[in-house]
């Protein structure tokens, strides 16, 4: 069986529609128009969409736990139009690294909302995290320690990430609350860290993070993280981190945010002291599904099977390649129906399918079709392979488009280079 239209617009943000003359409009949009006015390939994004869905995060948190605080983990979708959109729905944002931050900033978060995230921050960074004077760093190791107690002059609140034990089931390469993780500090090393920051002039220990994964379907490992994280003791926070799964594909069938939210909260109010703050930072879950890419079908190739090879692939969107994550594609104005066909990239690498056996009618050169569900980690992943430049980013919303990202230049090649002294 193929998908319907009806099934395939269910996968693109809310509010899509096929027009009476079968053409997707998403944000009141034609994908068509865009993909000739902005070019292929276009990452679009439907800005009400996300920011619905930072509202539904933050009403449904503060409902299951008045004192909350929804923090958007910002690599799944890092550019200045993003977190203009953050800073003006007051949420806060967590950064890994430097470049997360300046961005941030530019962005215009407030500091006191930004936290600072890790596994392998340099001096450096942690330098420019004090400077800046965010809210909260998050320590991952006892290094991160020393180089604090070296750094801070002044007050500095701080987390302690701790490693939950929790195996969550998801791709090898996101999965990081299990034992074995590089992530955090487990068992008597958190608790000598809680000691050494509770010692320190400056430090001051606001309480614990634990970050289980991503791409997580089912609610039952956040409760499990939450009870794990009750174990080191009384806090003031608990920062639980993102991990929330999205929709992807027909069959996946990911809580909702108010679901998850009532999980999350419901085994706080178990295990939790009722005083304490509750931080949770998703990424994929807030973004995923408001954003879509655009490409045009360069060929069309049948033989045992028919490939259509479209003008972007593993350079826009890496996340089939490094976790073998399944989209769905449809060509914009022929929606629902058709043949099975393997959508693939234009790079030099067999790695490079976007799609296999994916439904699409009719496939033509010179069709724009669209890959659903591209709004997380395909921006900050985008890459030059193969030459490729990196596409623009389009906001759409009633019934206009609007450029926040240009598309990159063979100029921008050039950027870089320092010419040979030698002679
Ligand atoms: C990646 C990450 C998140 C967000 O994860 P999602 O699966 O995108 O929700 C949250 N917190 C930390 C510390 C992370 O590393």
């Amino acid at each position: 069986m193929t998908p319907s239209a009806a099934e395939f617009v269910s996968l693109l943000p809310e509010g899509s529609f096929v027009d009476d003359e079968g053409q997707l409009v998403v944000g009141g949009c034609r994908l068509v128009d865009l993909a000739d006015q902005y070019g292929t390939p276009v990452l679009v994004v439907d800005e009400a969409s996300v920011r619905s869905q930072v509202r539904r995060f933050d009403a449904s948190m503060r409902e299951g736990w008045a004192n909350s605080r929804v923090v958007f983990a910002s690599k799944a979708f890092p550019c200045t139009a993003m977190y203009e959109v953050m800073a003006q729905e007051g949420v806060g944002v967590d950064v890994a690294g430097g470049g997360e931050l300046v961005m941030a900033l530019a962005g215009g978060v407030s500091p006191s909302k930004i936290i600072v995230h890790g596994n392998a921050k340099t001096t450096e960074e942690l330098s420019m995290a004090l400077e800046a004077q965010v809210g909260t760093i998050v320590i991952d190791n006892f290094d991160d320690i020393d180089r604090l107690e070296q750094l801070a002059r002044r007050e500095q609140g701080v987390l302690i990430r701790v490693l939950p034990r929790v195996s969550a089931d998801t791709h090898e390469a996101i999965a990081t609350g299990q034992v074995g993780s590089k992530f955090g500090l487990d068992g008597e090393q958190a608790l000598e860290a809680i000691a050494r920051v509770r010692a320190s002039e400056h430090l001051r220990l606001d309480g614990l993070h634990a970050h289980i994964g991503s791409q997580i379907l089912d609610t039952g490992p956040f409760a499990l993280e939450v009870a794990a994280l009750a174990e080191y003791g009384d806090f003031d926070v608990y920062d639980l981190g993102g991990g929330l799964g999205v929709r992807y594909t027909y069959h996946q069938d990911p809580p909702s945010p108010e679901e998850w939210c009532a999980a999350v909260t419901s085994a706080a109010r178990r295990h939790l002291p009722s005083s304490a703050r509750l931080i949770v930072e998703p990424g994929r879950s807030m973004v995923a599904r408001s954003g879509f890419t655009l490409y045009r079908v360069t060929t069309v190739k049948r033989g045992s099977s028919t490939f259509v090879a479209v003008d972007g692939g593993m350079a826009d969107n890496l996340d089939v390649s490094l976790y073998g994550e399944r989209f769905e594609a449809s060509v914009v104005d022929r929606v629902g129906g058709g043949e099975l066909v393997t959508l693939v990239g234009r790079h030099c690498e067999s790695g490079d399918t976007l799609i296999r056996g994916v439904a699409m009618r009719s496939p033509r050169v010179g069709d724009v079709v669209v890959v659903a569900a591209t709004g997380a980690y395909t921006y900050t992943m985008q890459n030059n392979y193969n030459g490729a430049l990196r596409p623009p980013l389009v906001f759409v919303g009633g019934g206009r488009s609007q450029l926040r990202v240009r598309r990159e230049t063979y100029t921008d090649f050039f950027r870089r280079d320092v010419p040979d002294e030698g002679g």
